[in-house]
């Protein structure tokens, strides 16, 4: 069947499924605020939420360029896990005590989100189910038990490790050779929480400007067409679309990641599949897939597709999260690989929207003291979680930084002030990051076909080069 009668684009089906929001005021001119926070996803809302919780006296401004939600935040596949990215890299750096202490910090954050969203009343289709991570070649399988064994020596003590057999009874993968569950994860809805928590940072007396692109940000100001918020503290989350913002083109590459969802699948295609468990579900290719099961019973699934776009350039004005027909169709194929049942079935949405890539690929949270400057983010794929865990940072960076408190835990993790290099110039990051994925998925299509458990050497290779490992 092709892909005629999908909707591409339109943001994501997330907001098809839930409406997009009322939209709120423009900044009206000049003002000032305690601290500005430029970019109303995850990462901005919550650090106003918590900032605004530890201090109700403080005046927080929000600038948004669209609406609440517009990025990676209304568009993801709606894992809630303990990822983290650069985790490795930082245990190198800082030893591996720190990097535990970081994975414990993104274990507890899952339980905070899940917590904060009760708290806040915000129904956003929560499911405890955990992390189930799929192998279907022998050199997934080999992948998948050293990625177990380094689960388990950060400290994750209740991760099970499944054959064949205990696999399809939670879920039947075509081909599947084993997996590795994790408690630490929950399947969501992006839109509901991203809206949710937007209604619960206002109501808490966060002001909130939306239509306001921040074009600049410098010490104490943040500009923009419609006026400049002068505050200490100007905190940028920005992610995927940081590129954009003056000086800041080479900071973090805009990886695109894009989804297609089914029609909801009747209770006997169920029946063959299972998976009654609602965990999300991934792969360990080296252009790995991620999906849920949605609480109105349809998949919803992801992928690399084309993986960057010349110059950093993010989205189309005219149609906000369209993906390429040729994308669509690779995760249909991906989606029947499967669950070969499945062939024909209708696909009533596909979008794309972009995430933010450090040069080292590791998430960081920083706050220059000297500028009053902040930021969070590079979450690489895994920021539903890790912006809960980068806000909490920045309240207490703030928090410290003007004497309202002193050290904390969160401030002693690895990820803290982390510095990294920029980006080549173009077109050396385009040609860079094509051939990665070029190489991911030769050597994917290669694992397919081939018996041994060794990864082709080449993925290997892609992995040092583009800074991955
Ligand atoms: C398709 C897709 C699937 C994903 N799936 C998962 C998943 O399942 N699990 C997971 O953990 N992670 C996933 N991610 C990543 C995750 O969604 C993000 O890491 C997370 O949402 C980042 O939140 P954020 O607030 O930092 O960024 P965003 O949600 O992108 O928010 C940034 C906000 O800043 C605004 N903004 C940008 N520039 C300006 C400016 N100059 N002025 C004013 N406002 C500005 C944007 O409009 C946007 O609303 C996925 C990402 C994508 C794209």
């Amino acid at each position: 069947m092709s892909s005629t009668n999908t909707v591409n684009g339109g943001i994501s089906h997330w907001y098809a499924d839930d409406g997009l929001p009322t939209a709120r005021e423009p900044l009206a001119g000049d003002t000032t605020a305690d601290v500005c926070v430029v970019g109303g996803g995850y990462t901005g809302l919550w650090t106003a939420y918590y900032l605004k919780k530890a201090a109700p006296f403080l005046r927080i401004t929000v600038l948004e360029q669209k609406f609440c939600g517009y990025g990676a935040s209304g568009r993801n596949g709606g894992w809630l896990y303990n990822g983290i990215a650069g985790r490795d890299r930082y245990a190198r750096l800082h030893g591996r005590d720190a990097a535990v202490r970081l994975q414990q910090a993104m274990n507890a954050t899952v339980d905070e989100v899940i917590r904060a969203a009760a708290e806040e009343h915000i129904d956003a289709d929560i499911h405890h189910g955990g992390v189930l991570e799929v192998a279907y070649t022998p050199a997934q399988l080999a992948r998948l038990k050293a990625f177990h064994e380094a689960e388990l020596s950060y400290g994750e003590s209740d991760r099970t490790l499944h054959g064949a057999r205990e696999t399809a009874e939670r879920i039947r993968v075509a081909g599947a050779v084993g997996s590795s569950w994790t408690p630490h994860g929950a399947r969501l809805h992006p839109v509901k929480l991203v809206k949710g928590l937007a209604a619960a940072v206002e109501a808490l007396g966060v002001t909130i400007h939306e239509s306001t692109p921040v074009t600049e940000i410098r010490p104490k100001h943040a500009v923009t067409p419609y006026g400049t918020v002068r505050a200490p503290y100007v905190l940028r989350c920005t992610e995927g679309f940081t590129a954009a913002l003056k000086g800041q083109r080479r900071t973090w590459l805009p990886m695109n990641s894009s989804m297609i969802v089914t029609a909801p699948l009747p209770a006997d295609v169920w029946d063959t599949i299972g998976w009654a468990g609602r965990e999300t579900l991934g792969d360990m290719a080296h252009a790995y897939m991620y999906a849920q099961r949605t609480a109105d019973d349809r998949i919803a699934l992801g992928g690399r597709g084309v993986p960057y776009r010349f110059g950093s350039k993010t989205d189309t004005a005219t149609n906000p999260g369209r993906t390429q027909p040729a994308t669509i169709e690779a995760l249909r194929e991906l989606l029947t690989r499967f669950f070969p049942q499945l062939t024909g079935v209708r696909i009533d949405h596909a979008w794309s929207g972009v995430l933010g890539v450090p040069r080292d690929w590791c998430a960081t949270v920083t706050l220059d003291r000297a500028t009053g400057l902040g930021w969070a983010g590079g979450y690489v794929g895994s920021g539903v979680a890790t912006a809960n865990l980068a806000a909490r940072t920045l309240r207490d960076l703030v928090q410290s930084d003007s004497g309202q408190s002193g050290p904390t835990d969160l401030l002693s993790l690895p990820w803290v002030n982390h510095r990294v290099r920029k980006w080549e110039p173009e077109p050396l990051r385009w040609l860079g990051v094509h051939g990665m994925y070029a190489t991911y998925r030769a050597a994917d299509r290669k694992e397919l076909t081939s018996h041994t458990a060794e990864a082709p050497r080449r993925a290997r290779l892609a992995d040092r080069l583009s800074g991955r490992a």
